[in-house]
Protein backbone atom coordinates (compact mmCIF):
# COMPACT_ATOMS: atom_id res chain seq x y z
CA UNK A 1 0.00 0.00 0.00
CA UNK A 2 1.18 3.58 -0.87
CA UNK A 3 1.41 6.16 1.81
CA UNK A 4 -1.83 7.94 0.82
CA UNK A 5 -3.90 10.02 3.60
CA UNK A 6 -7.58 8.18 3.31
CA UNK A 7 -10.51 9.85 2.28
CA UNK A 8 -13.96 9.41 2.89
CA UNK A 9 -16.75 8.81 0.58
CA UNK A 10 -18.73 11.58 1.64
CA UNK A 11 -15.91 13.71 0.87
CA UNK A 12 -15.67 12.01 -2.61
CA UNK A 13 -19.29 12.66 -3.06
CA UNK A 14 -19.51 16.08 -1.90
CA UNK A 15 -16.34 17.54 -4.51
CA UNK A 16 -16.14 14.83 -7.23
CA UNK A 17 -13.65 16.95 -9.33
CA UNK A 18 -11.09 17.56 -6.71
CA UNK A 19 -10.34 13.83 -6.60
CA UNK A 20 -11.41 12.71 -10.31
CA UNK A 21 -7.59 11.33 -12.05
CA UNK A 22 -5.89 11.08 -8.88
CA UNK A 23 -4.84 8.06 -6.43
CA UNK A 24 -6.98 8.06 -3.54
CA UNK A 25 -7.37 5.39 -0.90
CA UNK A 26 -10.98 4.50 0.93
CA UNK A 27 -11.70 1.84 3.52
CA UNK A 28 -15.19 0.25 4.27
CA UNK A 29 -17.72 -2.28 4.17
CA UNK A 30 -18.58 -4.17 1.81
CA UNK A 31 -22.42 -3.97 0.78
CA UNK A 32 -21.98 -6.20 -2.53
CA UNK A 33 -20.14 -7.75 -4.96
CA UNK A 34 -21.14 -8.60 -8.57
CA UNK A 35 -19.23 -9.33 -11.71
CA UNK A 36 -17.55 -12.08 -14.09
CA UNK A 37 -14.34 -13.55 -14.54
CA UNK A 38 -12.55 -10.31 -15.91
CA UNK A 39 -13.56 -7.79 -13.64
CA UNK A 40 -15.68 -7.37 -10.41
CA UNK A 41 -17.73 -4.87 -8.83
CA UNK A 42 -17.78 -3.84 -5.46
CA UNK A 43 -19.97 -1.44 -3.50
CA UNK A 44 -18.77 -0.20 -1.01
CA UNK A 45 -20.41 2.10 1.81
CA UNK A 46 -18.07 3.53 5.10
CA UNK A 47 -20.44 5.20 6.73
CA UNK A 48 -20.00 8.83 5.63
CA UNK A 49 -23.17 8.97 3.41
CA UNK A 50 -25.84 6.25 2.35
CA UNK A 51 -23.98 6.58 -1.22
CA UNK A 52 -22.19 3.58 -2.17
CA UNK A 53 -18.52 3.85 -3.75
CA UNK A 54 -17.98 1.74 -6.83
CA UNK A 55 -14.97 -0.18 -6.79
CA UNK A 56 -13.90 -1.67 -10.38
CA UNK A 57 -11.90 -5.07 -9.94
CA UNK A 58 -9.84 -5.74 -12.98
CA UNK A 59 -9.13 -8.90 -11.99
CA UNK A 60 -5.55 -8.94 -14.17
CA UNK A 61 -4.93 -5.73 -11.89
CA UNK A 62 -5.72 -7.79 -8.26
CA UNK A 63 -5.20 -11.42 -8.57
CA UNK A 64 -9.07 -13.46 -8.10
CA UNK A 65 -7.33 -15.08 -5.34
CA UNK A 66 -6.99 -12.02 -3.52
CA UNK A 67 -10.33 -11.10 -3.65
CA UNK A 68 -12.02 -14.51 -3.96
CA UNK A 69 -12.56 -13.99 0.54
CA UNK A 70 -14.48 -10.51 0.05
CA UNK A 71 -18.23 -10.58 0.33
CA UNK A 72 -21.00 -8.47 1.38
CA UNK A 73 -20.12 -7.68 4.93
CA UNK A 74 -16.31 -7.77 4.60
CA UNK A 75 -14.28 -4.64 5.29
CA UNK A 76 -11.54 -3.63 2.68
CA UNK A 77 -9.35 -1.03 2.16
CA UNK A 78 -8.54 -0.19 -1.46
CA UNK A 79 -6.05 2.30 -3.44
CA UNK A 80 -6.78 3.41 -6.67
CA UNK A 81 -7.83 5.76 -9.56
CA UNK A 82 -10.96 7.79 -9.61
CA UNK A 83 -12.22 8.27 -12.85
CA UNK A 84 -15.85 9.27 -13.98
CA UNK A 85 -17.54 6.07 -14.07
CA UNK A 86 -18.69 4.49 -17.69
CA UNK A 87 -21.87 2.80 -15.74
CA UNK A 88 -24.67 4.24 -14.81
CA UNK A 89 -25.76 4.21 -11.23
CA UNK A 90 -22.62 5.84 -10.19
CA UNK A 91 -20.96 9.22 -11.63
CA UNK A 92 -17.39 8.28 -9.98
CA UNK A 93 -15.61 5.14 -9.74
CA UNK A 94 -11.82 3.40 -8.52
CA UNK A 95 -10.15 1.65 -10.65
CA UNK A 96 -8.83 -0.93 -8.06
CA UNK A 97 -4.60 -1.16 -8.17
CA UNK A 98 -4.42 -2.42 -4.28
CA UNK A 99 -6.46 -3.88 -2.24
CA UNK A 100 -6.00 -5.47 0.93
CA UNK A 101 -9.16 -6.80 2.99
CA UNK A 102 -9.14 -6.29 7.04
CA UNK A 103 -12.15 -8.49 7.39
CA UNK A 104 -14.28 -10.86 5.76
CA UNK A 105 -17.77 -12.27 6.79
CA UNK A 106 -18.23 -15.31 5.28
CA UNK A 107 -22.06 -15.69 3.56
CA UNK A 108 -23.41 -18.93 5.92
CA UNK A 109 -22.90 -16.79 9.07
CA UNK A 110 -23.25 -12.86 8.43
CA UNK A 111 -27.34 -11.96 9.24
CA UNK A 112 -27.45 -8.61 6.89
CA UNK A 113 -27.12 -10.74 3.02
CA UNK A 114 -30.11 -10.08 1.77
CA UNK A 115 -31.54 -6.55 0.75
CA UNK A 116 -34.73 -5.72 2.35
CA UNK A 117 -34.43 -6.88 5.72
CA UNK A 118 -38.26 -6.35 7.67
CA UNK A 119 -37.58 -3.81 10.43
CA UNK A 120 -38.34 -6.24 12.62
CA UNK A 121 -35.92 -8.66 11.57
CA UNK A 122 -33.20 -6.08 12.15
CA UNK A 123 -34.68 -5.32 15.68
CA UNK A 124 -33.44 -8.71 16.30
CA UNK A 125 -30.36 -7.81 14.89
CA UNK A 126 -30.22 -4.08 16.37
CA UNK A 127 -25.83 -4.69 17.28
CA UNK A 128 -25.54 -4.88 13.41
CA UNK A 129 -28.34 -2.70 11.52
CA UNK A 130 -26.80 0.19 11.61
CA UNK A 131 -24.63 -1.34 8.83
CA UNK A 132 -28.04 -1.12 6.61
CA UNK A 133 -28.97 1.77 4.50
CA UNK A 134 -31.89 2.32 6.39
CA UNK A 135 -30.68 2.86 9.72
CA UNK A 136 -27.64 4.14 8.48
CA UNK A 137 -30.03 7.08 7.21
CA UNK A 138 -31.73 7.53 10.80
CA UNK A 139 -28.66 7.55 12.47
CA UNK A 140 -26.69 10.09 10.89
CA UNK A 141 -30.41 12.06 10.48
CA UNK A 142 -30.77 11.56 14.30
CA UNK A 143 -27.05 12.75 14.60
CA UNK A 144 -27.81 15.79 12.58
CA UNK A 145 -30.67 16.82 14.69
CA UNK A 146 -29.18 16.70 17.67
CA UNK A 147 -26.22 18.65 16.15
CA UNK A 148 -28.91 21.25 15.28
CA UNK A 149 -30.84 21.06 18.88
CA UNK A 150 -27.67 22.41 20.55
CA UNK A 151 -26.90 25.23 17.59
CA UNK A 152 -30.41 26.56 18.19
CA UNK A 153 -30.00 26.97 21.85
CA UNK A 154 -26.11 28.26 21.68
CA UNK A 155 -27.34 30.43 19.27
CA UNK A 156 -29.87 32.03 21.20
CA UNK A 157 -27.85 32.49 24.29
CA UNK A 158 -28.77 29.22 26.00
CA UNK A 159 -26.59 27.41 28.79
CA UNK A 160 -26.32 23.41 28.17
CA UNK A 161 -27.06 22.57 32.01
CA UNK A 162 -26.43 19.08 33.01
CA UNK A 163 -29.29 17.75 35.21
CA UNK A 164 -28.92 14.81 37.20
CA UNK A 165 -29.40 11.07 36.17
CA UNK A 166 -29.60 9.54 39.52
CA UNK A 167 -32.23 11.68 41.64
CA UNK A 168 -33.55 11.07 44.82
CA UNK A 169 -37.02 13.39 43.70
CA UNK A 170 -40.12 11.86 41.96
CA UNK A 171 -42.09 15.06 42.57
CA UNK A 172 -42.55 15.26 38.56
CA UNK A 173 -44.86 12.38 38.83
CA UNK A 174 -44.37 11.90 34.72
CA UNK A 175 -44.06 8.01 35.05
CA UNK A 176 -42.76 5.03 37.32
CA UNK A 177 -39.31 4.68 37.95
CA UNK A 178 -36.22 2.69 37.87
CA UNK A 179 -34.56 2.28 41.13
CA UNK A 180 -31.04 2.36 41.67
CA UNK A 181 -29.22 0.60 44.72
CA UNK A 182 -26.49 -1.80 45.55
CA UNK A 183 -28.19 -3.30 48.44
CA UNK A 184 -27.88 -7.12 47.86
CA UNK A 185 -31.63 -8.05 46.62
CA UNK A 186 -31.52 -11.46 48.09
CA UNK A 187 -31.16 -10.28 51.48
CA UNK A 188 -32.73 -6.88 51.91
CA UNK A 189 -32.98 -5.44 55.23
CA UNK A 190 -35.83 -4.04 56.41
CA UNK A 191 -37.01 -1.41 59.36
CA UNK A 192 -38.65 -2.35 62.02
CA UNK A 193 -41.78 -1.71 60.75
CA UNK A 194 -40.91 -4.04 57.41
CA UNK A 195 -40.43 -1.52 55.37
CA UNK A 196 -37.16 -1.64 53.19
CA UNK A 197 -34.33 0.26 55.13
CA UNK A 198 -32.24 1.78 52.77
CA UNK A 199 -29.86 4.10 55.18
CA UNK A 200 -26.89 1.53 54.45
CA UNK A 201 -27.78 1.66 50.92
CA UNK A 202 -25.66 3.75 48.30
CA UNK A 203 -26.92 7.11 48.88
CA UNK A 204 -28.69 6.76 52.49
CA UNK A 205 -31.29 6.87 50.98
CA UNK A 206 -34.16 5.43 48.23
CA UNK A 207 -32.36 6.95 44.69
CA UNK A 208 -34.20 6.30 40.78
CA UNK A 209 -33.00 7.27 37.38
CA UNK A 210 -34.82 11.10 36.62
CA UNK A 211 -37.58 10.87 34.47
CA UNK A 212 -37.24 14.71 34.20
CA UNK A 213 -34.45 17.05 34.36
CA UNK A 214 -37.12 20.03 34.43
CA UNK A 215 -37.00 20.54 38.69
CA UNK A 216 -33.39 20.79 38.47
CA UNK A 217 -33.22 22.89 35.02
CA UNK A 218 -35.69 25.56 36.89
CA UNK A 219 -32.67 25.72 39.25
CA UNK A 220 -30.69 26.46 36.71
CA UNK A 221 -33.14 28.77 34.59
CA UNK A 222 -33.42 30.88 37.83
CA UNK A 223 -29.73 31.68 37.87
CA UNK A 224 -28.64 31.33 34.38
CA UNK A 225 -31.70 33.13 32.41
CA UNK A 226 -32.18 30.52 29.86
CA UNK A 227 -30.95 26.92 30.04
CA UNK A 228 -31.65 23.23 28.37
CA UNK A 229 -30.78 19.94 29.41
CA UNK A 230 -30.59 17.33 26.58
CA UNK A 231 -30.17 13.96 28.03
CA UNK A 232 -31.18 10.33 28.73
CA UNK A 233 -34.48 10.29 30.42
CA UNK A 234 -35.52 6.92 32.05
CA UNK A 235 -39.55 5.61 32.95
CA UNK A 236 -40.45 2.60 33.60
CA UNK A 237 -44.35 2.19 32.71
CA UNK A 238 -45.51 -0.53 30.61
CA UNK A 239 -45.63 1.14 27.41
CA UNK A 240 -45.44 -0.83 24.83
CA UNK A 241 -46.49 1.40 21.97
CA UNK A 242 -44.67 2.66 19.00
CA UNK A 243 -44.04 5.47 20.57
CA UNK A 244 -42.80 4.80 24.13
CA UNK A 245 -39.09 3.79 25.24
CA UNK A 246 -38.45 3.05 28.64
CA UNK A 247 -34.84 4.91 27.80
CA UNK A 248 -35.32 7.79 25.83
CA UNK A 249 -33.25 11.04 25.36
CA UNK A 250 -35.36 14.47 25.86
CA UNK A 251 -34.22 18.25 25.89
CA UNK A 252 -35.84 20.46 28.07
CA UNK A 253 -35.29 24.17 27.73
CA UNK A 254 -36.52 26.66 31.13
CA UNK A 255 -36.48 30.03 30.34
CA UNK A 256 -36.50 33.03 33.22
CA UNK A 257 -38.82 35.56 32.15
CA UNK A 258 -40.84 33.54 29.61
CA UNK A 259 -44.56 33.62 29.60
CA UNK A 260 -46.73 30.81 28.37
CA UNK A 261 -46.92 32.46 24.53
CA UNK A 262 -43.11 32.78 24.90
CA UNK A 263 -42.76 29.32 25.57
CA UNK A 264 -45.03 28.58 22.38
CA UNK A 265 -43.01 30.52 20.11
CA UNK A 266 -39.72 29.20 21.25
CA UNK A 267 -41.09 25.54 21.29
CA UNK A 268 -42.63 26.57 17.27
CA UNK A 269 -39.51 28.26 16.78
CA UNK A 270 -37.38 25.34 18.09
CA UNK A 271 -39.03 22.35 16.33
CA UNK A 272 -39.35 24.06 12.58
CA UNK A 273 -35.51 24.84 12.65
CA UNK A 274 -34.44 21.60 13.55
CA UNK A 275 -36.48 19.95 10.68
CA UNK A 276 -35.42 22.29 8.47
CA UNK A 277 -32.31 21.91 9.36
CA UNK A 278 -32.64 18.54 8.55
CA UNK A 279 -34.08 18.87 5.55
CA UNK A 280 -30.76 21.04 4.32
CA UNK A 281 -28.21 18.76 5.80
CA UNK A 282 -29.82 15.18 5.09
CA UNK A 283 -31.06 15.73 1.59
CA UNK A 284 -29.75 12.67 0.78
CA UNK A 285 -30.55 10.45 3.59
CA UNK A 286 -33.99 11.78 4.06
CA UNK A 287 -34.83 11.15 0.25
CA UNK A 288 -33.71 7.23 0.84
CA UNK A 289 -35.97 7.18 3.52
CA UNK A 290 -39.13 8.66 2.02
CA UNK A 291 -38.28 6.65 -1.30
CA UNK A 292 -38.50 3.32 0.62
CA UNK A 293 -40.90 3.81 3.46
CA UNK A 294 -43.01 6.76 3.20
CA UNK A 295 -43.56 8.79 -0.07
CA UNK A 296 -45.22 11.74 1.14
CA UNK A 297 -41.84 12.52 4.21
CA UNK A 298 -40.46 15.42 2.77
CA UNK A 299 -44.02 16.98 1.67
CA UNK A 300 -44.79 16.51 5.35
CA UNK A 301 -41.86 17.83 6.80
CA UNK A 302 -41.89 20.99 4.47
CA UNK A 303 -45.61 21.49 5.56
CA UNK A 304 -44.87 21.77 8.95
CA UNK A 305 -41.73 24.06 8.43
CA UNK A 306 -44.37 26.42 6.13
CA UNK A 307 -47.07 26.95 8.02
CA UNK A 308 -48.32 27.97 11.53
CA UNK A 309 -49.25 25.74 14.31
CA UNK A 310 -52.94 26.30 15.47
CA UNK A 311 -52.71 27.41 19.41
CA UNK A 312 -56.06 26.02 21.31
CA UNK A 313 -57.09 26.19 24.34
CA UNK A 314 -58.70 22.42 25.97
CA UNK A 315 -61.72 23.47 26.40
CA UNK A 316 -61.94 24.34 23.01
CA UNK A 317 -60.83 21.11 21.87
CA UNK A 318 -63.10 18.99 24.07
CA UNK A 319 -65.70 21.22 22.44
CA UNK A 320 -64.03 20.01 18.76
CA UNK A 321 -64.00 16.52 19.66
CA UNK A 322 -67.49 16.13 21.06
CA UNK A 323 -68.54 17.87 18.22
CA UNK A 324 -67.01 15.49 15.95
CA UNK A 325 -69.57 12.94 15.79
CA UNK A 326 -66.65 10.01 15.67
CA UNK A 327 -66.55 6.94 18.07
CA UNK A 328 -63.76 7.70 19.96
CA UNK A 329 -62.16 3.96 21.61
CA UNK A 330 -62.11 6.50 24.90
CA UNK A 331 -64.83 9.09 25.47
CA UNK A 332 -64.40 12.72 25.91
CA UNK A 333 -65.25 15.01 28.05
CA UNK A 334 -64.21 17.77 29.86
CA UNK A 335 -61.31 16.98 32.56
CA UNK A 336 -60.24 14.12 30.44
CA UNK A 337 -56.47 13.56 29.40
CA UNK A 338 -56.25 13.28 25.77
CA UNK A 339 -55.54 9.93 24.25
CA UNK A 340 -53.27 10.02 21.27
CA UNK A 341 -56.60 9.08 19.15
CA UNK A 342 -57.90 12.84 19.79
CA UNK A 343 -54.90 14.42 19.99
CA UNK A 344 -54.59 12.61 16.25
CA UNK A 345 -58.10 13.92 15.41
CA UNK A 346 -57.58 17.11 16.16
CA UNK A 347 -54.44 17.26 14.30
CA UNK A 348 -54.94 15.01 11.11
CA UNK A 349 -58.15 15.21 10.10
CA UNK A 350 -59.85 19.07 12.02
CA UNK A 351 -57.24 21.42 11.46
CA UNK A 352 -54.72 19.29 9.29
CA UNK A 353 -51.78 21.41 10.97
CA UNK A 354 -50.14 21.00 14.42
CA UNK A 355 -51.74 22.02 17.10
CA UNK A 356 -50.49 23.65 20.60
CA UNK A 357 -53.35 23.13 23.06
CA UNK A 358 -53.23 25.05 26.49
CA UNK A 359 -54.99 25.64 29.37
CA UNK A 360 -55.56 21.75 30.34
CA UNK A 361 -57.86 20.88 33.51
CA UNK A 362 -54.98 21.34 36.66
CA UNK A 363 -56.00 17.57 37.60
CA UNK A 364 -54.29 15.82 34.89
CA UNK A 365 -50.84 18.09 34.62
CA UNK A 366 -47.92 18.09 37.09
CA UNK A 367 -48.72 20.40 40.59
CA UNK A 368 -46.14 22.68 39.23
CA UNK A 369 -47.63 24.16 36.67
CA UNK A 370 -49.14 27.52 36.79
CA UNK A 371 -52.82 28.32 37.60
CA UNK A 372 -55.23 29.92 35.70
CA UNK A 373 -57.47 32.92 37.07
CA UNK A 374 -60.45 30.18 36.76
CA UNK A 375 -58.57 28.29 39.61
CA UNK A 376 -59.32 25.10 37.29
CA UNK A 377 -57.36 25.04 34.55
CA UNK A 378 -53.14 25.55 34.13
CA UNK A 379 -50.96 27.25 31.83
CA UNK A 380 -49.88 24.24 30.10
CA UNK A 381 -48.77 23.28 26.21
CA UNK A 382 -48.65 20.10 24.44
CA UNK A 383 -47.20 20.41 21.16
CA UNK A 384 -49.34 17.50 19.21
CA UNK A 385 -48.15 16.24 15.80
CA UNK A 386 -49.13 14.36 12.98
CA UNK A 387 -48.60 10.72 13.16
CA UNK A 388 -47.29 11.27 16.38
CA UNK A 389 -49.50 12.83 18.93
CA UNK A 390 -47.56 14.57 21.67
CA UNK A 391 -44.57 15.38 20.69
CA UNK A 392 -43.33 18.29 23.10
CA UNK A 393 -45.41 18.83 27.03
CA UNK A 394 -44.60 21.97 28.53
CA UNK A 395 -45.98 25.05 30.68
CA UNK A 396 -45.55 28.48 32.22
CA UNK A 397 -44.56 27.11 35.99
CA UNK A 398 -46.37 28.48 38.79
CA UNK A 399 -43.90 31.11 40.96
CA UNK A 400 -45.89 32.05 43.42
CA UNK A 401 -44.64 30.71 47.05
CA UNK A 402 -48.36 30.53 48.15
CA UNK A 403 -50.31 29.02 45.59
CA UNK A 404 -47.14 26.64 44.79
CA UNK A 405 -46.68 25.26 48.64
CA UNK A 406 -50.57 24.77 48.50
CA UNK A 407 -50.69 22.50 45.71
CA UNK A 408 -47.75 20.57 47.03
CA UNK A 409 -49.57 20.00 50.29
CA UNK A 410 -52.59 19.23 48.91
CA UNK A 411 -50.90 16.59 46.59
CA UNK A 412 -49.11 15.56 49.26
CA UNK A 413 -45.55 15.87 48.19
CA UNK A 414 -42.75 15.87 50.45
CA UNK A 415 -38.62 16.69 50.16
CA UNK A 416 -39.88 19.89 47.89
CA UNK A 417 -38.13 22.42 49.97
CA UNK A 418 -35.44 23.14 47.81
CA UNK A 419 -37.50 23.30 45.10
CA UNK A 420 -39.48 25.57 46.66
CA UNK A 421 -36.62 27.91 47.38
CA UNK A 422 -36.55 28.74 43.84
CA UNK A 423 -40.16 30.87 44.50
CA UNK A 424 -38.56 31.91 48.13
CA UNK A 425 -35.55 34.30 46.96
CA UNK A 426 -36.39 36.33 44.07
CA UNK A 427 -39.19 34.11 42.16
CA UNK A 428 -39.77 35.22 38.73
CA UNK A 429 -42.17 34.40 36.08
CA UNK A 430 -40.42 31.35 33.75
CA UNK A 431 -41.59 28.59 31.44
CA UNK A 432 -39.93 25.65 30.04
CA UNK A 433 -41.19 22.60 27.91
CA UNK A 434 -39.80 19.27 27.37
CA UNK A 435 -39.25 17.56 23.95
CA UNK A 436 -39.17 13.67 23.58
CA UNK A 437 -35.92 13.52 20.97
CA UNK A 438 -36.72 10.05 19.28
CA UNK A 439 -39.92 11.58 19.13
CA UNK A 440 -38.80 14.31 16.88
CA UNK A 441 -36.55 11.95 14.88
CA UNK A 442 -39.09 9.89 14.24
CA UNK A 443 -41.07 12.42 13.03
CA UNK A 444 -38.28 13.45 10.86
CA UNK A 445 -37.46 10.08 9.40
CA UNK A 446 -40.64 9.00 8.77
CA UNK A 447 -40.63 5.75 10.27
CA UNK A 448 -43.26 4.09 11.76
CA UNK A 449 -41.86 2.49 15.44
CA UNK A 450 -39.66 4.37 18.03
CA UNK A 451 -37.50 1.38 18.51
CA UNK A 452 -35.90 1.88 14.63
CA UNK A 453 -34.73 5.94 15.83
CA UNK A 454 -31.99 4.56 18.23
CA UNK A 455 -29.25 2.58 18.48
CA UNK A 456 -30.04 0.22 21.46
CA UNK A 457 -33.67 0.19 22.11
CA UNK A 458 -34.98 -0.20 25.63
CA UNK A 459 -38.60 -1.45 26.02
CA UNK A 460 -40.11 -3.89 28.69
CA UNK A 461 -38.75 -7.11 28.44
CA UNK A 462 -35.89 -6.04 26.00
CA UNK A 463 -32.31 -5.23 27.54
CA UNK A 464 -30.32 -6.44 25.05
CA UNK A 465 -26.28 -5.38 24.26
P1 LIG B 1 -47.16 10.52 26.72
O1 LIG B 1 -48.48 11.06 27.18
O2 LIG B 1 -47.00 10.50 25.24
O3 LIG B 1 -46.80 9.22 27.38
P2 LIG B 1 -46.04 12.26 28.68
O4 LIG B 1 -47.12 13.26 28.79
O5 LIG B 1 -45.89 11.22 29.72
O6 LIG B 1 -46.07 11.56 27.23
P3 LIG B 1 -44.07 14.24 29.33
O7 LIG B 1 -43.87 13.82 30.74
O8 LIG B 1 -44.84 15.46 29.05
O9 LIG B 1 -44.64 13.01 28.50
O10 LIG B 1 -42.63 14.28 28.63
C1 LIG B 1 -42.26 15.25 27.66
C2 LIG B 1 -42.01 14.64 26.31
O11 LIG B 1 -41.17 13.49 26.39
C3 LIG B 1 -43.26 14.11 25.63
O12 LIG B 1 -43.94 15.17 25.00
C4 LIG B 1 -42.70 13.13 24.64
O13 LIG B 1 -42.20 13.79 23.50
C5 LIG B 1 -41.52 12.54 25.38
N1 LIG B 1 -41.79 11.26 26.02
C6 LIG B 1 -42.50 11.02 27.14
N2 LIG B 1 -42.50 9.73 27.48
C7 LIG B 1 -41.76 9.10 26.54
C8 LIG B 1 -41.36 7.74 26.35
N3 LIG B 1 -41.72 6.79 27.20
N4 LIG B 1 -40.59 7.46 25.27
C9 LIG B 1 -40.21 8.43 24.42
N5 LIG B 1 -40.55 9.73 24.56
C10 LIG B 1 -41.31 10.07 25.60
MN1 LIG C 1 -46.95 15.38 28.47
Amino acid sequence: MKDIKRVTVAAIFADPEKYIGQEIDVKGWVRTRRGNKNVQFVALNDGSTIKNLQIVFDLGVIGEELLRPVTTGSSIHVQGLLVASQGKGQSVEVQAKELEIYGTAPADSYPLQKKGHSLEFLREKAHLRPRTNTFGAVLRIRHALAYAVHKFFNDRGFYYFHTPLITASDAEGAGAQFQVTTMDLNDVPRTEDGKVDYSNDFFGKQACLTVSGQLEGELGATALGCIYTFGPTFRAENSNTPRHLSEFWMIEPEMAFYEIADNMDLAEEFIKYCISYALEHCKDDIEFLAEHFDSELVERLRFVVDNDFVRLPYTEGIKILEASGKKFEFPVYWGVDLASEHERYLVEEHFKKPVILTDYPKEIKAFYMKLNDDGKTVRAMDVLFPKIGEIIGGSQREENFDKLQARINELGLTGMDWYLDTRRFGTVPHSGFGLGFERLVLFVTGMQNIRDVIPFPRYPGNCDY
